[in-house]
């Protein structure tokens, strides 16, 4: 468990820790961010999720310099976009993140697309092979990248991602990713983990939610969770968030997971790696 809170962690291949569950702040609006990471951190999160393409980490920055909670015990992530991909654009875009964030080090550093069709995948991440010897991230990963991204780094690169964030939810189970995840030692951390919303009225969901008395967001969460996946549910509601972190006091039985296995439809929210630039 982690010091700090209540929230489990997972050991990253390189020995980093990593909390199972985090807030993310995607659309979350720049103006609303600190406030909502402070309601956040007030509730127990000690792990945040940003990216320079979400144009807030001033106010993520600004929310952990507020909490006085230490530094060493908040778990911040931050992304590289895809136009500043590349050696030396990257070291760039990185030094401009911390930056804004007001911080010395981020403790997850990672590739946010792939971005096949411009071939700079692999310098980008020799970059952040730099940056994690430099002390500036204390642990580096990818997002977004299919097996065939991974084999390539696996062949080119000095050291495999921890992490790989990747659009996973019950309509989007990723079985191929995932196993190839865990026979790597890479850890699967799920975004749009609630399919941004539209899960939470599905009938499995709401029979499985009722026969715990639980929400059908915390029913899902507790889904990823025992799966063993990172989770990172974005919400800017006080209640919601607080509602999305109370998720230790319970748990779903194998007949619930099988249930929830079922509802695998291979359904994207999100744009496809394989073409997004
Ligand atoms: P989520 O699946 O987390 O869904 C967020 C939506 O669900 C919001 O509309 C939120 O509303 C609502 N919601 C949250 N909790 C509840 C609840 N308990 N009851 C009812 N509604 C709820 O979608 P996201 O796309 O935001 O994904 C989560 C995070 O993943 C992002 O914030 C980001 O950090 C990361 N991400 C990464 C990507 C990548 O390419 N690496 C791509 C997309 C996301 P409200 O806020 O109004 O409460």
């Amino acid at each position: 468990m982690n010091q700090a809170t209540s929230t489990p962690a997972l050991m990253l291949h390189d020995g980093v820790e990593i909390p199972q569950l985090g807030l993310g702040v995607f659309q979350v609006p720049p103006e609303k961010t600190q406030e909502t990471v402070e309601r956040a951190l007030e509730a127990g999160y000690r792990h945040i999720d940003t990216a320079a393409a979400y144009r807030n980490e001033r106010g993520v920055g600004a929310a952990v310099a507020a909490s006085g909670i230490p530094r060493e015990q908040i778990f911040v992530t931050t992304k590289l976009w895809n136009t500043s991909q590349g050696y030396e654009p990257a070291l760039g875009a990185f030094e401009k993140s911390v930056a804004r964030l007001g911080l010395d080090y981020v403790d997850l550093y990672l590739i946010h697309w792939p971005v096949p069709s411009e071939g700079r995948t692999l310098d980008s991440w020799r970059a952040l092979e730099r940056i994690q010897l430099d002390g500036g991230a204390r642990t580096i990963g990818v997002s977004n990248f299919r097996v065939e991204d991974l084999e390539m780094l696996e062949r080119e690169a000095e050291v495999l991602p921890t992490v790989n964030q990747i659009e996973l939810h019950p309509h989007l189970q990723q079985a191929e990713l995932r196993e190839w995840h865990a026979e790597h030692g890479v850890a699967t951390e799920a975004w749009s983990p609630l399919a941004q919303g539209e899960l939470l009225y599905n009938a499995t969901i709401a029979a499985v939610a009722s026969r715990h008395d639980r929400s059908a967001a915390q029913v899902i969460l507790r889904w990823h969770l025992q799966l063993g996946n990172v989770v990172i549910p974005k919400s800017a509601t006080p209640s919601r968030i607080r509602e999305n972190f109370a998720l230790f006091d319970f748990e779903l039985t194998e007949d619930d997971m099988t249930e929830i296995a079922a509802l695998d439809v291979g359904k994207r929210i999100g744009p496809d790696p394989a073409d997004f630039a």
